[in-house]
C-alpha cells in the first residue's frame, strides 16, 4: 500500500492517492478543486484509477470530480446518501450533486470496497456533515474533516451536528490498536497521539 497526499484548492484541502503498488491499482480520495492536476498525479502512478471516493459532500473535497471524470469517464464515484443532494445549488455547495447512474455510487457504515489486495471499510462519522465517512485500510484511516490533528471539523454547518461529531470521534477513538490518521486539511497524526492530545475526541470518550 502506497499513500500520496496533495494539498488542493485555495483551502488546502488534502486528496489523497491509495494504491496498491503490486497490482496497479489506486483510488483517489477528495479530489478537492483541481481534477486536472490530480488526473496527472494519477497517471504519473502508473496505476489505473479503480474508485474516486468522497468523505463528505463540501464542495472543496468534491469540485475536482467532474475534471477528474473527463479524464477518466468511466470510473464510479461513491459518497455516503446523505450528503448528495439531485442538482448543485451553489459552486460553493454543502451537498454533492448527484451523478449519472454509470458513475454514481452509494456507500455506508460496514460496506468494503476492493482495491487489488486492500480492502476499504466505510465507517459512518456524522457530526461535520450528515453523511461523513472515515475510509479504514490496514492501519490507516482517512478522516476526512471528522478528526484532524488536534482538532476535528467544525458543525457549524446546516447539518452539522456537535454531539454526533464528539460520538464519532469516541467511535474512532474506541477502535482497537493504533492507526495512522490522514485528515481532510493539515498534517497527518495517529490515533494514539489524538487519544491523548485531542480535546474533542477525548470529551467524545467521556459520553456515551
Ligand atoms: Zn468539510
Amino acid at each position: 500500500m502506497k499513500i500520496e497526499s496533495m494539498a488542493v484548492g485555495p483551502i488546502m484541502t488534502n486528496c489523497y492517492l491509495l494504491c496498491d503498488e503490486e497490482n496497479k491499482v489506486c483510488a483517489v480520495i477528495d479530489p478537492g478543486e483541481e481534477g486536472d492536476r490530480v488526473a496527472q498525479w494519477v497517471e504519473k502512478s502508473g496505476c489505473a484509477l479503480q474508485y474516486i471516493l468522497l468523505t463528505h459532500g463540501h464542495y472543496d473535497h468534491f469540485t475536482g470530480v467532474a475534471a477528474l471524470l473527463r479524464h477518466y469517464p468511466d470510473t464510479p464515484v461513491y459518497i455516503h446518501p446523505n450528503d448528495a443532494v439531485e442538482s448543485a445549488s451553489s459552486p460553493w455547495s454543502l451537498k454533492f450533486p448527484r451523478l449519472g447512474e454509470k458513475n454514481q455510487r452509494w456507500y455506508g457504515e460496514g460496506d468494503e470496497l476492493t482495491l487489488g489486495a486492500l480492502t476499504i471499510r466505510v465507517m459512518e462519522t456524522p457530526g461535520h456533515s450528515a453523511g461523513s465517512v472515515c475510509l479504514v485500510v490496514g492501519d490507516v484511516i482517512f478522516a476526512g474533516d471528522t478528526l484532524f490533528w488536534g482538532s476535528c471539523g467544525r458543525t457549524d454547518f446546516p447539518d452539522g451536528d456537535y454531539r454526533a461529531i464528539l460520538l464519532s470521534l469516541a467511535r474512532l477513538g474506541r477502535m482497537e490498536g493504533n492507526y495512522r490518521v490522514y485528515p481532510g486539511h493539515d498534517r497527518a497524526t495517529d490515533l494514539d497521539s489524538e487519544r491523548k492530545g485531542n480535546p474533542y475526541m477525548r470529551h467524545g470518550l467521556t459520553m456515551a
